[in-house]
C-alpha cells in the first residue's frame, strides 16, 4: 500500500482524478469562505452534511404533519420500526444486525453498558483504559466507580506510554492487563485515540483481556466509519460511538451500541430498562414485569428519536454505497500523503513538528496529531484565516483528519502547502 508520492499540486490532483472514491464528495456540502471551498480536515469532530439529509428530515416532517400520531404505523419508514437503520449500522462496524442499536448519546450509552458489563466482585474491581482518555469516559467511568461504592482514581489503572513516547505499545498493553489479571472487572479503552490517533489492536487486547478473565467495551468515537472493525469476530463484549463524528450525522446525533450476541441473547442480563427495550409482542400491552427483547435493541428505553434518525439514515445510506475496506484503501493514501508531504517539510527545516501519530499505518485511521513546538497556536490561527478547519487542542497539538468519504488529495496538498 506505498504509493510513490510526489510532492506537486497537479500530482495531487491527478490522483483525485483516478480515485474512484472521489465523487462521493459531491454528495455532501463543502462550506465555503469567501467563495472558495474550505479545506475542511475536522470530520473527526463533526462530519460535513450530505445533501440529502434535509430530504430524510422533511419526509419526517411531512408524515408528523399529515399522520399524526398513526405516523408510527402510516410514515413511509413507520416511526415505531427502526431495525433497517441498526443493521446498516451494524455493517460499519462489523457486527451482526442484532447486535447493533442506534440510541441515546454517546456518554448515555457508555453507562448503560457499563451497568450491565461492569461487574465489580471482591478484589476483581478495577477498570482498566487508556491514559489521557476522552473526558467524558474518564468521568464516566469514575462515577461508576463511585456508583459501586469504590474510589477514583484508585478503582483505575491507567496506561501510560513509555518515557519519551506518545503512543503506547500494544505489547505494553497485554502485559499491564496480564499484570493485574486478578483485579480487572472491565478493560473499556478508546478504539481510537482521540488526541494521538493512534488506533489499538482491538483484537489482541480483547484476547487478552478476555485471558485475564475481564470484560472488554471500547468507545469507537474516533474508529465508527474510520476504520475497519470487527466486533462480532473479535468477540467485544460491547461498544458505543456516536454518530456525528466520522458518520456525518449532525451535531449531537444519535449513539450506536454494539452487545455481542453472546451476551445480547441472554435476556436476564442486569439493565436499566424501559418500555422500548422490552419484548415487541408485550411492549403494548402496558403490564408490569420487564421482559426483555433479545439482542441489542433490549437496552433501548425510550421510543426513537425519529429527526436524528433520520439523518443518521441519510449519512449510512451513503456508506451503504461503498465498504470500510474501499474507504480504509483510499485513507491508507490520503494520510499516507499528508504524512509525506509533512515529513518534506519537516527534513527541509520548514516545519518544526512532530508528528505523534504512530508510523505505522495499522495503528493510525486517518487523523494525524501533529505536535508543534513553537508558535503552535499562531500556526493553527494562520491556518484558520487561510479557509482550513482543523482542530487545536491544548496544549499544542494540531489534530488533521483527512476522512476519505469526503477530502481530496488537493485539500491535503493545500493543506500542507500554507503550513
Ligand atoms: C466525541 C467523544 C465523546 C463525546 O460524547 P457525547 O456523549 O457524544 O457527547 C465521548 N468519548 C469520546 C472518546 C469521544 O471522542
Amino acid at each position: 500500500m506505498k504509493m510513490p508520492f510526489e510532492n506537486s499540486l497537479p500530482f495531487a490532483q491527478q490522483v483525485d482524478k483516478e480515485d474512484t472514491l472521489a465523487p462521493f464528495r459531491n454528495q455532501y456540502f463543502i462550506p465555503e469562505k469567501e467563495g472558495k471551498p474550505i479545506v475542511y480536515l475536522c470530520g473527526n469532530s463533526l462530519g460535513l452534511q450530505p445533501k440529502t439529509t434535509s430530504a430524510y428530515l422533511q419526509q419526517e416532517l411531512e408524515d408528523w404533519k399529515s399522520h399524526a400520531v398513526e405516523g408510527h404505523f402510516e410514515a413511509k419508514n413507520p416511526w415505531f420500526k427502526s431495525q433497517h437503520l441498526f443493521s446498516k449500522a451494524a455493517d460499519i462496524v462489523g457486527a451482526l444486525p442484532g447486535e447493533v442499536v442506534v440510541m441515546n448519546t454517546l456518554t448515555v450509552n457508555l453507562h448503560l453498558m457499563m451497568v450491565s458489563f461492569y461487574k465489580p466482585q471482591g478484589k476483581r474491581y478495577k477498570i482498566l483504559m487508556e491514559g489521557g482518555a476522552f473526558p467524558s469516559d474518564q468521568y464516566a467511568v469514575e462515577s461508576q466507580l463511585n456508583f459501586h461504592g469504590y474510589n477514583y482514581p484508585e478503582g483505575v489503572i491507567e496506561l501510560k506510554p513509555r518515557e519519551g513516547e506518545f503512543t503506547l505499545r500494544t505489547e505494553d498493553i497485554v502485559n499491564s492487563i496480564a499484570q493485574h489479571a486478578d483485579e480487572i472487572a472491565l478493560v473499556m479503552m478508546g478504539g481510537v485515540n482521540y488526541y494521538t490517533g493512534q488506533l489499538y489492536d482491538l483484537k489482541t487486547i480483547t484476547e487478552a483481556g478476555h485471558k485475564a478473565g475481564a470484560l472488554m467495551g471500547f468507545d469507537l468515537a474516533h474508529a465508527a466509519g474510520n476504520v475497519p472493525l470487527q466486533l462480532h469476530n473479535w468477540e467485544v463484549d460491547f461498544a458505543v460511538w456516536c454518530s456525528y463524528k466520522y458518520l456525518n450525522s449532525g451535531p449531537g446525533g444519535p449513539g450506536g451500541v454494539f452487545v455481542h450476541e453472546k451476551h445480547g441473547n441472554n435476556t436476564n442480563i442486569v439493565r436499566f430498562a424501559g418500555w422500548w427495550g422490552n419484548d415487541e409482542s408485550t411492549r403494548f400491552l402496558m403490564q408490569p414485569g420487564f421482559k426483555a427483547q433479545k439482542g441489542a435493541a433490549g437496552w433501548q428505553l425510550s421510543n426513537a428519536q425519529v429527526l436524528a434518525m433520520a439523518a443518521h439514515k441519510a449519512s449510512l445510506d451513503i456508506f451503504s454505497q461503498t465498504t470500510m475496506p474501499q474507504l480504509r484503501s483510499k485513507s491508507l493514501l490520503l494520510t499516507g500523503f499528508l504524512e509525506f508531504l509533512l515529513k518534506e517539510k519537516i527534513k527541509n527545516h520548514q516545519l518544526d513538528i512532530k508528528i505523534i501519530t504512530p508510523e505505522n499505518s495499522d495503528e493510525r485511521g486517518c487523523q494525524l496529531s501533529l505536535l508543534t513546538r513553537s508558535n503552535g497556536k499562531k500556526m493553527f490561527d494562520k491556518l484558520t484565516a487561510n479557509g482550513v478547519v482543523a482542530d487545536w487542542r491544548e496544549p499544542n497539538v494540531i489534530r488533521i483528519a483527512p476522512t476519505p468519504m469526503y477530502n481530496t488529495f488537493e485539500d491535503v496538498y493545500r493543506f500542507v502547502a500554507l503550513l
